[in-house]
């Protein structure tokens, strides 16, 4: 009789990239994608090279060729007067690193998975397929999800979590009075706009991060230069409940007032202001995180990406994250697979845990250290001023090499 196959439930960068990696060690999976269809959705994400050395193994690497665009450095700047604090070289990256850097738009990478996915006889994917719940016991596991107007099942040898931070099967393997997401305080507000609308220096392949109080902006070029993504955080005292902004407005689904942006930054760098006011619609994304676990696996299921460890987006690692967290499980399921999926998985969960929770942690202290005032702040930019840009890039090495 042939084998079950490993449930996916999301098939987002997590849930694709996971299917690819157990297609590349000969197991069928069946993903679960709540959406309808895979629509253009997204912004930027900038892609370390522990992300791209993985993505090239599941030759999804060539589709992002003439997309992708590789800066060549990353520019650090003083939010209040614009002053240049540090220029770290990216040219040598692949050398250094051994992958490239590489700065893509999330429907470019996702549309790349999913080539490669459709092309692969070991993958089913079903859209309009939501999770609803699962039980599991030493046979398998069984789903059922809801489809457009049904409810279905289907039956598993395991079943991986990659349903993201709102994660239904985390729910169902932690205690929901302890374990959920919380609002951080902090908002992303994003906006993908035409680099024509910009002065050209906005579309010269760097990553470019200004710094200040409780703030920061992100930008860099896409799509061969054509188009800008850009991202301002904010850091915010007020808390709420993560579903409405200080203005009163709803968070999700909903423009973010520009208004309210471009007050919030009124006293930062001309340049920069020039650039956020731009964007004629901001998206604004409040961010969650979730404690720690223990353990991302119990007995034939298992959780990876932002189900298992969401974090802040302060070192560009979610995604990079989820795309170790699949290869990773390939490699348990080389090992333990075919005797035993409940090893493989305790195997993948101990594998990963340390580093993905380390990088949590380092997610939100880099925060602080962007968002400083006062002396601390000055402390941080004579360091960034004064320590040699290759040393600076050194300290990327522990995630960036693995
Ligand atoms: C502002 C911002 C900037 C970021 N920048 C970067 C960056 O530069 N680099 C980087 O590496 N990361 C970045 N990230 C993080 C990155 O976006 C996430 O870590 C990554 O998308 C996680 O992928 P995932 O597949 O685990 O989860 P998701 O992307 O959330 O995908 C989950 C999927 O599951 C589906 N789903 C949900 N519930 C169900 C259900 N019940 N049944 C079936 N399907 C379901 C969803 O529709 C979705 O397709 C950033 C995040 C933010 C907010």
């Amino acid at each position: 009789m042939e084998p079950l196959p490993i449930l996916i439930a999301g098939g987002g960068v997590g849930g694709l990239s996971a299917a690819l990696a157990l297609a590349r060690v000969g197991r069928r999976t069946l993903v679960l994608e709540r959406a309808p269809a895979f629509r253009e959705v997204g912004a930027g994400l900038q892609l370390a090279p522990n992300a791209t050395r993985i993505l090239r193994a599941y030759g999804a690497l060539d589709a992002l060729e003439g997309l992708a665009v590789a800066p060549t450095q990353v520019r650090i700047r003083r939010g209040g007067d614009g002053a240049r604090l540090a220029n770290l070289s990216l040219r040598d990256a692949e050398k250094r690193w051994g992958a490239p850097y590489l700065n893509v738009h999330r429907a470019d990478l996702l549309s790349a998975l999913l080539e490669q996915a459709r092309a692969n006889d070991l993958i089913e994917i079903r859209n309009d397929a939501t999770l609803t719940g699962f039980v599991q016991d030493e046979q398998g596991v069984a789903v059922s999800y809801r489809g457009r107007d049904e409810t279905h099942r289907a039956g598993g040898e395991a079943l991986i979590g990659a349903d993201g931070v709102r994660s239904i099967v985390r729910g169902r393997l932690s205690d929901p009075r302890t374990d959920k997401p919380n609002y951080t305080g902090h908002t992303a507000w994003r906006a993908v706009i035409p680099a024509s609308a910009l002065p050209p220096a906005f579309g010269e392949p760097a990553s470019n991060l200004w710094l200040g109080e409780k703030a920061h902006i992100v930008h860099y070029p896409l799509r061969a230069g054509a188009i800008v993504n850009i991202v301002a955080l904010v850091e915010d005292d007020w808390r709420g409940d993560g579903e409405r902004g200080r203005d009163g407005a709803q968070f999700w689904d909903q423009a973010g007032d520009r208004r309210f942006l471009l007050e919030r930054f009124k006293d930062w760098a001309p340049e920069a202001l020039e650039l956020l006011s731009a964007p004629e619609t901001w998206l604004r994304w409040p961010l969650f995180d979730r404690p720690p676990l223990a353990s991302y696996a119990r007995g034939r299921t298992a959780l990876l990406g932002d189900a298992a460890h969401p974090m802040l987006p302060y070192l560009a690692q979610g995604a990079a994250q989820a795309i170790e967290d699949s290869a990773v499980l390939s490699l348990a399921f080389l090992e333990y697979g075919g005797r035993d999926p409940v090893k493989a998985l305790a195997q993948y969960s101990a594998a990963r845990l340390p580093r993905a929770s380390q990088i949590q942690l380092s997610s939100r202290k880099q925060g602080k250290i962007y968002h400083m005032a006062g002396a601390p702040a000055f402390v941080r930019d004579l360091v960034l001023r004064l320590t040699p840009s290759a040393r600076l890039m050194a300290r990327q090495n522990w995630i960036y090499s693995a």
